[in-house]
């Protein structure tokens, strides 16, 4: 390494001591030279005053012999010497008797030398005689060039300034050299080591200590030096070990993400591979569902028109008079028929579910009404000793928001499965409002289902067990088809049972509530049923009557009447109300009795004033015969309030249905629930009927010649004066949307062909202006 020479430690060192040495050394030379100067000025004034004093005898005489020649000799003796420029002897009368003088001497150090001493200086002796001090015979006096003693001095002062520069310079230089050698190059030396090694090189550095200073500063350094040198290299060491490993880890990793990537990049190929076939395979399943369920609904379409026709006309051969073998054989044709409605149903349903075509629609309906009417309709599957019971919850919503005909299909299959697998007990079904939505369950006492077949029915066209179709029939559909309605509402199905003990189903359905339980009239009086506990009438009075502000209580069916103070009773055992005339004569009763199990009309005079309703007991229907009961407006004659007799509505309804068929078998089910009615084949008929004669109700075909159902139900609502008339839809396509393009077109209500009587009555119930015409057990 190289480094200037002014920036050398030595020559700092050497220059800075030298500095030193230079001022101190000046400043002695000063003081020498300050001295030497007092000493000269004073040997001057010494040298004068010694001439004087030689010559102030001779002179004194000369003076006193006034002897001009001897006084000449003298003053040319006095200028011999160097400093005297000027001798004058001068007497007493101020006389000079000699004088002689030459000039100062000339030199550049003149000024100097004059600027120290003095130019010039005078020296006057008064002359006497030793032994007549006081007479004064005149005077010598002497004029001195100090220059001599000037130049003198200066010279000598020169020479010490000189002679100390020189000093210094001297010292310097040997200092330098000495400093150089003692701290510079041992300094240099190491610096060099330093600078020469590599730190990355893997040797181990050790500076070399130089001679003569392994004690010294020097010497300490380098052993520190060294220590740390050799911490350094370890600690690189170790890191340069730690570096290889990591650079040896990522080679590794690096191969393993590499050998990774490759065997990525070949699944995904494989996976794009297996997708792109995936994909086809589901837009060919996709293509096959959507043909199978276009195939299907149109099949259902073409089969359900004949078949509509076909149940039709069975069932009014069935009203007619028949021997009893005619009957039977018709009678298994119309269930074979009704089973195949069922069945086609249900795949039309599945099919929909598996090519997604199902679609659920949103509206308000009530739940309530929705599950009595159910279960009111399937009743007549009901066995003898079964009691049907629907129990509503009284804080159930009056108005829900949700697909009505899927909730009530769901209802519809669990309480069909639950009363054709009970021949004995109780089936009922409980309506619960839950903080998110609704639970139907449908609790019953038959049959149950063994443990490891709980899972297995709900497989479509799967069994319980291999039994079940000989003994009850079934396809295994139903329930498959109701959990997948109770999951595409984002609700589920969940069932329990015990073999030999019955079995629960409930469906969890989060349907909003739009509406809450309206307030219902309250009434007055006291009621007591006579029913067993464990009845689900007793469960089912009990929940209402309550409610409706009524003073309520039950006693058991053997239970003495007698001093009991009531205004109407209600009893599910018609034996017992023979006795019980005897005690009560006037008081109101209700006999709720299984469908079609009501008295003879005769039995019914007798036990009068009575009302027989039949089971499910509807809440309003309830509600309605208490009110009557409790009044006393109603007193009907006896045997008249129950349904031995068919329903009779007197409405007069317009048909307009292009099939003959089916026009002949709606025409036949009107007639036969006392509608007039009068059959057109098209909507231009229709219009022109609407307009000769009022009509109450009209049925519509949706599809005909001419003019189409939906045209003719959009002419009549353009008309405000048949604003109010009820129409209503009949048609074979039971999708969804053909739903909503009839109510587009302003038609009311909806009735799938083929219908059931029932489901006539029930739109007739709904629409029929003469609604309390009819008898039925709805209220
Ligand atoms: P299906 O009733 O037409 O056979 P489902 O899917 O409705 O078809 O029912 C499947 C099976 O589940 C029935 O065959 C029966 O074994 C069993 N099951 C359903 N409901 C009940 C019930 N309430 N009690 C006993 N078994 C039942």
């Amino acid at each position: 390494m190289d480094i200037a020479l002014t920036h050398r430690l030595s020559f700092k060192q050497a220059s800075l001591t030298v500095l030193v040495a230079f001022i101190l050394g000046t400043l002695l030379s000063l003081i020498q030279v300050g001295v030497d100067y007092a000493s000269q000025d004073a040997s001057i004034n010494r040298e004068v005053r010694a001439l004087l004093d030689v010559s102030h005898n001779p002179a004194a005489r000369i003076a006193y012999n006034i002897d001009a020649e001897l006084a000449q000799e003298l003053v040319v003796g006095l200028l011999r010497s160097p400093a005297v420029i000027r001798a004058e002897i001068i007497d007493s009368a101020n006389v000079t008797l000699a004088g002689a003088s030459r000039p100062a001497a000339d030199s550049s150090l003149r000024g100097l030398s004059d600027f120290l001493f003095g130019h010039m200086r005078v020296y006057e002796e008064p002359l006497y005689i030793e032994h007549q001090p006081s007479e004064s015979l005149g005077v010598l006096r002497l004029d001195i060039d100090t220059f001599v003693f000037g130049n003198d001095f200066l010279r000598r002062a020169g020479m010490t300034l000189i002679s100390g520069f020189i000093r210094s310079l001297l010292l310097s230089l040997i200092l330098l050299v000495l400093f150089y050698g003692l701290l510079t190059k041992p300094l240099v030396s190491l610096i060099d080591v330093l600078s020469r090694h590599d730190p990355r090189s893997p040797t181990r550095l050790r500076l070399p200590c130089p001679p003569g200073h392994e004690r010294d500063e020097i010497g300490v350094l380098v052993e520190v030096t060294n220590r740390q040198l050799s911490h350094i290299s370890v600690e690189m060491e170790q890191r340069r070990e730690a570096e290889d490993r990591l650079t040896q880890y990522l080679a590794e990793l690096e191969n393993i993400v590499a050998a990774r990537t490759a065997e990525l990049k070949a699944a995904n190929a494989r996976l794009t591979l297996s997708n792109q076939e995936l994909d086809s395979a589901r837009q060919t399943a996709l293509n096959m569902a959507q043909a199978r369920a276009t195939f299907l609904a149109n099949m259902s379409h073409e089969i359900r028109t004949p078949l509509n026709g076909l149940l039709g006309m069975l069932g009014l051969a069935l009203d007619g008079p028949l021997n009893p073998e005619q009957r039977q054989q018709l009678s298994i044709a119309h269930d074979s028929g009704k089973v195949l409605v069922e069945l086609l149903n249900d795949v039309l349903d599945l099919s929909k579910f598996e090519s997604g075509q199902l679609q659920l629609e949103t509206i308000p309906f009530d739940l309530a009404t929705l599950v009595e009417d159910t279960a009111n309709l399937l009743s007549q599957n009901a066995a003898p000793a079964v009691e049907l019971t629907c129990l509503i919850s009284p804080q159930l919503p009056a108005q829900l928001a949700g697909d009505p005909t899927r909730v009530r299909q769901i209802v519809s299959n669990l309480l069909s499965n639950a009363l054709k697998f009970t021949r004995l007990g109780r089936v009922d079904v409980r309506v619960e409002a839950q903080a998110d939505g609704v639970c139907i369950s449908v609790r019953d006492t038959g049959i149950g289902i063994a443990e490891d077949a709980l899972q297995r029915i709900f497989q479509p066209f799967t069994q319980a067990d291999a039994g079940i179709t000989r003994q009850f029939g079934g396809t295994g559909l139903g329930l498959a088809l109701t959990r997948k309605l109770c999951e595409a509402m984002n609700g589920k199905l969940t069932v329990s049972s015990k073999p030999g003990l019955g079995s629960e189903f409930s469906a969890l359905l989060p349907l909003p509530s739009l509406a809450p339980a309206a307030p219902v009239e309250p009434l007055r009086g006291r009621v007591i049923a006579q029913c067993p506990a464990s009845s689900g009438l007793a469960e089912l009075l009990q929940s209402w009557l309550p409610h409706w502000g009524l003073d309520y209580r039950r006693l058991d069916i053997d239970a003495s009447l007698a001093g009991v103070e009531l205004d109407s009773l209600i009893s599910d055992c018609p034996d017992c109300l023979v006795g019980l005339r005897r005690h009560l004569p006037d008081i109101p009763v209700l006999l709720v009795t299984a469908y079609g199990s009501f008295l003879e009309a005769d039995m019914a005079k007798r036990l009068a004033p009575l009302r027989q309703l039949a089971r499910p007991l509807g809440r309003a229907t309830l509600h309605q015969a208490l009110r009557q009961a409790l009044t006393r407006q109603a007193n009907p004659a006896p045997g008249a309030a129950h349904s031995e007799q068919p329903e009779h509505y007197s409405t007069r309804v317009l048909l307009v249905e292009d099939n003959p068929v089916n026009q002949l078998v709606a025409k036949g089910l009107l007639q036969k629930l006392g509608c007039q009615v009068r059959s057109v084949a098209n909507g231009e008929e229709a219009l022109a009927a609407l307009q000769q004669e009022a009509f109450e109700l009209v049925l519509m075909d949706c599809n005909m010649p001419l003019m189409d159902g939906y045209e003719a139900t959009r002419r009549i609502r353009e008309n405000p004066r048949w604003a109010g008339l009820p129409i209503i839809a009949l048609t074979a396509n039971a999708l969804p949307e053909e739903r909503e393009r009839c109510r587009l077109a302003g038609m009311d209500d909806y009735l799938a062909k083929p219908f059931h009587r029932d489901e006539m009555a029930a739109v007739l119930e709904r629409w029929s202006q003469a609604n309390g015409n009819g008898n039925g057990n709805g209220a």
